[in-house]
């Protein structure tokens, strides 16, 4: 088990089971990021287990994730960069392309997956 401080990165569906405790059919998951940078996927419980914070402290990192994703989402939205190349772009191409922005930038694909499928 990875131990150490962790980071909540959002909460989509991308997967469907929890990698700490293999249960299946889960909802959604909760993407977590450990202080040495490993990234996992796991259900509340576990979250809440391995954070060592209580689910509702979970959910308000999630909500925290989520706005500071809305904030990334603004900022690339009014980048001169992304205004000039958006008008030529299929939406699915401009969140491609946006997403390979934050990857660069924040080196974390995931954020901006919560919010494209929230
Ligand atoms: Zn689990």
């Amino acid at each position: 088990m990875i131990s150490g401080a962790y980071r909540v990165l959002g909460t989509n569906e991308d997967e469907t089971f929890c990698s700490v405790c293999g249960k299946k059919d889960l909802s959604r998951v909760v993407w977590l990021e450990s202080d040495r940078g490993e990234i996992l996927h796991c259900g509340v419980n576990c979250a809440s287990k391995l954070t060592k914070w209580s689910q509702a402290k979970i959910n308000g990192q999630i909500k925290n994730a989520i706005n500071d994703n809305n904030a990334n989402i603004r900022y690339w939205n009014s980048h001169p960069m992304v205004i000039a190349e958006r008008g030529d772009m299929k939406e699915s191409e401009f969140v491609a392309f946006i997403t390979a922005l934050l990857r660069n930038e924040n080196q974390n694909e995931f954020v901006i997956k919560g919010v494209v499928n929230g």
